[in-house]
Formats: structure tokens, sequence, C-alpha cells
């Protein structure tokens, strides 16, 4: 399984708490809601590994989780709450802004969207952000079991063409994407594919 042996590693407020940028990391954002915590618990499921899920307009964080051999998951803090006050949501910005362009350690991008609801403007922010360091996302349009066959199958077609289109094409970085359902299961050992791809090179 591709989260054996995870384990809590540290929980971090600014860049500067963080581990030194060695071995590699993968990261997990989204929209606070759309079902991050969920997707990194149900990708855990086979150890029983209990993420830190985060609940809205409470303190945030950047969470650590190391897979040994110097690999590690990184749970990033949602964004988009609204009640969040303003200059939480400013230090947020910076602190996922700076990280997402500069960390070196940062192997890829792991960005969570309810697929009722992909692409909002911080999703944009993010991949503006993230994809000019040409390193590859892959997105989860989570809740999938929440959309008609039909209704999923269009939302992963014009989300996937907007995604190269403006990012891949444009920063020569590898999108990929895929629909995804912690209720149901669906679409984890594509992601775990993915992902164990970049931990595991
Ligand atoms: P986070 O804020 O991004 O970490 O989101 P959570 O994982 O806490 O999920 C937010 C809400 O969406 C919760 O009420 C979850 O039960 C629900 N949710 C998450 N994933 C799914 C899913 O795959 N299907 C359905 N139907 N609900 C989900």
């Amino acid at each position: 399984p591709l989260f054996q042996n995870a384990a809590f590693f540290i929980s971090a407020h600014h860049l500067r708490d963080l581990p030194p940028a060695s071995g590699i990391e993968v990261a997990f954002a989204g929209r606070s809601n759309a079902g991050k915590s969920s997707a990194l618990n149900t990708l855990a499921n086979h150890n029983r590994l209990a993420f830190v899920s985060k609940q809205p307009g409470r303190t945030q964080l950047i969470n650590f989780f190391t897979l040994g051999n110097d690999r590690h998951l990184v749970d990033l803090p949602g964004y988009g709450y609204a009640k969040v006050p303003e200059a939480m949501r400013a230090h947020w910005q910076n602190v996922l802004a700076r990280y997402l362009s500069e960390r070196s350690s940062l192997g890829g991008l792991v960005l969570v969207m309810d697929s009722r609801h992909p692409l909002t403007p911080l999703d944009r922010q993010m991949l503006d952000w993230f994809c000019p360091s040409g390193k590859p996302v892959h997105v989860l349009l989570t809740k999938s079991d929440k959309l008609s066959r039909g209704e999923a199958s269009l939302t992963l077609n014009r989300v996937r063409k907007e995604l190269i289109e403006t990012w891949g094409n444009h920063y020569n970085s590898e999108c990929t994407i895929q629909l995804f359902s912690s209720l149901k299961k669906q679409g984890v050992e594509e992601a775990e594919k993915v992902i164990g791809k970049w931990l595991f090179v």
C-alpha cells in the first residue's frame, strides 16, 4: 500500500517551521470542504492511519507525514472558507504561494476539488503558483458519487481540457485528472498509481 509505514511527523504554521527540503514530498491542497481529509483517510485506509482532519475555522496548519525513506505526504491547509479572518487568509495565501512555487523537495501536487464545483478562483490561483515549476499536478474530482455517470464524465472531460490547455501546455507541466469518491472508494488505485510514481520513481 502507498501509505504503508506512514506516521505523523510535524505541524507547521510558517514555512520556517517545515523540515529541511530533502527527499521527495507530495502535497494535497484544496478548498475547505472539498473532501481532502476524506480523500487522505481513504488513501491511508490500508493501514488505518488517522490523518488529522481539519475543521473549518479552526487554526490551520501544514501537516507533515513521513512515509519512511525520506518520503513525505503534506496536508496543506484548506482555503476559501468564508469565515476565516482576513489576516489569517493573507497569511495562508502567502505561505501557500511560497510553498508551492519554491519548495524544492515538492515532487507533485494533488489538487482536490469538489466535482460539483471544480476550478474555483482559488483553485486556479494554486495552479498559477505551482505550475510554473513545471512539476506535475493530479486533480481529484471528489464526491463523484453525487453526480450521475453522464454528468461525471462531462465534468471530467471539461475540467481536463481546461487544465491541460491553461496550465499544462502553458507551463509544460504534466496535468492529470480523475474522478474520486471517498464514500464509494472510487478511484483509489488510480490515485495511488500517480502518487506512487512521483514518490518512488
Ligand atoms: P476537507 O475540508 O476538504 O478536508 O473536506 P472533508 O473531507 O472534511 O469533507 C467535507 C464534507 O464532504 C464532509 O461532510 C464529508 O463527509 C463529505 N465528503 C467527503 N468526501 C466525500 C465523498 O466522496 N462523497 C460524499 N458523498 N461526501 C463526501
